[in-house]
């Protein structure tokens, strides 16, 4: 069987050349027209994908599946047969933006649990909307905390600490 070789993106001329004919191509990842008139060197960064550097690596993303048991760590489905971002998530406890993806905690796998769903389902979407429950369990974190003082509670593992090497230690609750 012959090698195949990944498809190849639309270059600009044979996109001038459509949009020439009155047929312009649009891009799949940013809905805008192509129009010569454009830089079309801006134009041809709008059409690869973003980078994934805002997000953890592939590395800390088996680590935290391996850690949670490819189990979501609310309600303790294994779901990590399923896709990533539609049967489940890489959730950071601690929400980006406000230059928290600046720090190098962030994703770091102290940070990051596996939810089932995506941002608009299951527990993904429950954590989203239910803030203050989410921080009473650890499942989402201030912005001002340390992810790893923070005991989560987990499906699996119970109470416990998560730690920066993809570790957990059980954190004993003190009776009041
Ligand atoms: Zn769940």
């Amino acid at each position: 069987m012959e090698r195949r070789k990944p498809l190849n993106q639309m270059s600009a001329k044979k996109r001038a050349e459509l949009a020439g004919q009155g047929r312009p191509v649009w891009s799949t990842l940013a809905r805008v027209p192509f129009s010569p008139a454009r830089d079309t060197t801006r134009h041809a960064t709008l059409d690869r994908k973003p980078a994934k550097a805002t997000g953890p690596d592939a590395a800390t993303v088996a680590l935290v599946i391996e850690r949670d048991r490819g189990c979501c760590v609310r309600c303790g489905r294994y779901v990590a047969g399923g896709v990533r971002g539609r049967d489940f998530s890489i959730q950071h406890r601690r929400a980006r933006g406000a230059g928290g993806t600046r720090r190098a905690d962030t994703n770091g796998p102290q940070s990051l649990i596996v939810l089932c769903g995506s941002a608009t389902t299951g527990c993904h979407d429950h954590v989203e909307r239910n803030r203050v429950e989410a921080r009473g369990f650890g499942w989402a974190v201030r912005q001002s905390d340390d992810p790893a003082v923070v005991p989560v509670r987990h499906a699996v593992h119970g109470l416990v600490l998560l730690s920066a090497d993809g570790s957990f230690t059980p954190c004993r609750v003190v009776a009041s």
